[in-house]
């Protein structure tokens, strides 16, 4: 899904063809996706399902031709599996950095790989059909529930829409909407919680099933039933393949594999929350009260 980073001045024209229902939902999340220097390069190559090694290699970036580096010599490897937390202050650059695996942007120097293979090198189309991207912003259209879930892996079966509402601790909550699966929701359908907005949102990552999930997590404070539905589900979601996740949360990062730490000077700790806490560090210091960075 391209809306990781949404440049500013499409939102207006998203905001309006999102209120259409579902025709202007799929225009307007074309319109987000449609990078004009973002395309196949003559001779792309389809990728596969890949195994999810994710590598920067020095890679630097700005958004503008003149703007400020907003990256610069960035390296890391990322095995296949692994659940990273990203962390670090605001405005750093890791929802950029995060842009840079599905090729929202391209790199200005170096290179994003995946499996080994430069992002450049592989079809949009396959890239994304691989990286998967959860936004702290839940991102629903005036369609049924299904219609919803289906976004991502249009074909699936229902069976499969079933097991993903299970998997995301929706299926009850939808089994008790006045046509279940088929119930619209949206302006004139049915109203939802935050809570259940946000299980749907979950549900659709796991029917989409991608080999690399970016699950970028909400800063503010989510109500207490949109935060246990994130926290119940990210060990499920993080099960068979590579997600790296932008944490603010304690309870998020202790899940972790590896922690990335993300400042202005670039990645300055990688290791476990154990052994970062020890180091008394950046890591440390970010630390702050009520388990949260
Ligand atoms: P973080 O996710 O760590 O808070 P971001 O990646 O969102 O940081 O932003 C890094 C820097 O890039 C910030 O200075 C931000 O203002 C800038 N920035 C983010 N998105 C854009 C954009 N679409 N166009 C121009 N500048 C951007
Ligand atoms: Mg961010």
């Amino acid at each position: 899904v391209g809306v990781l980073v949404d440049p500013v001045r499409r939102l207006d024209n998203f905001i309006r063809l999102w209120q259409e229902g579902y025709t202007g939902f799929v225009r307007a999340m074309e319109l987000l996706e449609e990078e004009p220097d973002i395309a196949d390069r003559p001779g792309a190559r389809p990728l596969g399902q890949v195994a999810g090694a994710i590598g920067f290699r020095n890679v630097g970036f700005r958004y503008e031709a003149e703007g400020p580096r907003v990256l610069d010599g960035i390296s890391f490897d990322i095995a296949p599996g692994s659940f990273i937390a990203l962390v670090g202050p605001s405005g750093v650059g890791k929802s950029t950095l995060c842009s840079l695996i599905p090729r929202f942007y391209d790199v200005l120097s170096g290179s994003v790989t995946l499996d080994g293979q430069d992002v450049r090198d592989v079809t949009l189309a396959s890239l994304r059909r691989n990286v998967g991207v959860v936004q702290q912003d839940v991102y629903l259209f005036s369609g049924t529930v299904a219609q919803n879930l289906r976004y991502g892996r249009p074909g699936a079966s229902e069976d499969a829409v079933v097991a993903a509402a299970k998997a995301a601790n929706a299926h009850d909550f939808i089994m008790a909407l006045p046509q279940g699966y088929d119930t619209d929701i949206g302006q004139r359908g049915v109203k939802l919680s935050g809570g259940q907005k946000q299980r749907l949102t979950i549900a659709r990552a796991f029917l989409k099933d991608p080999p690399v999930l970016i699950f970028d997590e909400a800063t503010s404070a989510l109500d207490n039933d949109s935060e246990r539905a994130v926290q119940q589900a990210l060990p499920g979601l993080a099960r068979g393949r590579t997600m790296l996740v932008i944490a603010h949360r304690l309870s998020t990062i202790r899940h972790a594999d590896r922690i990335l730490v993300l400042t202005r000077d670039g990645i300055v700790e990688d290791g476990t929350h154990a052994a970062l806490l020890g180091k008394g560090g950046v890591y440390a210091g970010l630390h702050g009260m009520h388990g949260r960075i």
